[in-house]
C-alpha cells in the first residue's frame, strides 16, 4: 500500500503515522530520515544533499527525487511505503507520479488530516518546556504533577518562543499555503482522503484503518 501522510503541525500526524506502520507493516518514510540515511550511506546522491545542506541552501528538486528513488527501491519498501514531509510542492508531487509510474506502481491514498485552526494552535501552545532536563509537557494533553513545575528536578517550566500563540498561528498559515495547492492536486486525481483529527487518537486512527482496510488483505 502505496500512501502519503499529510496535515499541519500538530494534527497528530507522528502519533498516526506510527499506528499505521504497525498495522500495515510499511516503513514510515520521512523527509528528514531519507536525507540522513542517504548521507549516512555515503551515497552519490547523498553527498550532493550534504553539500547543499551544509552550506545552508535548499536540496534541489532532482536531488531530493533521486533520494526518495533508491529509498523507495529498497527491499523493505516491497509492500508500500508511508510517505511524510514528501512531496511538498506541485513539481515534486509531478515528479513522483513519474518515479512511480517507472517503477510499475502507483499512489493509493493520500490522506490528509484535518483539524480546526482553534484546535492546533491550543495544542501548540500548550507545550512547556524544562529548561533544566529538556523535559517535555502539555498544560492539557500531558501535564507535570504541579502546575508549572518539573516534576524530575522542580525547575520552573517555560515557553518556547515557537510555541507562542503569535508564532503558531503564523506557522499554521504559512504550512496551510503550501499544503492546499497539493490537497487540491491529490482531490483532482482522486487520491486524497479526508480524516478528522479532531477526535480521540484512536478514533482518529479508527477511521484511517477503516478507509485503509479495503486494501489490506
Ligand atoms: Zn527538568
Amino acid at each position: 500500500m502505496n500512501l502519503i501522510l499529510m496535515g499541519l503541525p500538530g494534527a497528530g500526524k507522528g502519533t498516526q503515522a506510527e499506528k499505521i506502520v504497525e498495522k500495515y507493516h510499511i516503513p514510515h518514510i520521512s523527509t528528514g530520515d531519507m536525507f540522513r540515511l542517504a548521507i549516512k550511506e555515503g551515497t552519490e546522491l547523498g553527498k550532493q544533499a550534504k553539500s547543499y545542506m551544509d552550506k545552508g541552501e535548499l536540496v534541489p528538486d532532482e536531488v531530493t527525487i533521486g533520494i526518495v528513488r533508491e529509498r523507495l527501491n529498497k527491499p523493505d519498501c516491497e509492500k508500500g511505503f508511508l510517505l511524510d514531509g514528501f512531496p511538498r510542492t506541485i513539481a515534486q508531487a509531478e515528479a513522483l507520479e513519474n518515479l512511480l509510474g517507472e517503477m510499475k506502481d502507483s499512489l493509493d491514498y493520500v490522506l490528509h488530516i484535518n483539524a480546526p485552526k482553534d484546535q492546533l494552535v491550543e495544542r501548540l501552545t500548550g507545550r512547556r518546556i524544562c529548561p533544566t532536563c529538556g523535559a517535555t509537557y502539555h498544560v492539557a494533553f500531558n501535564p507535570p504533577q504541579q502546575e508549572g513545575i518539573c516534576d524530575h528536578d522542580g525547575a520552573k517550566l517555560i515557553q518556547r518562543e515557537d510555541d507562542q500563540p503569535e508564532t503558531v498561528r503564523n506557522r499554521l498559515e504559512v504550512n496551510m499555503e503550501q499544503m492546499q495547492p497539493l490537497v487540491d492536486f491529490y482531490t483532482d486525481k482522486g487520491y486524497l482522503v479526508e480524516v478528522d483529527g479532531n477526535q480521540h487518537i484512536d478514533v482518529v486512527f479508527q477511521d484511517i484503518d477503516k478507509k485503509l482496510g479495503g486494501l489490506n488483505k
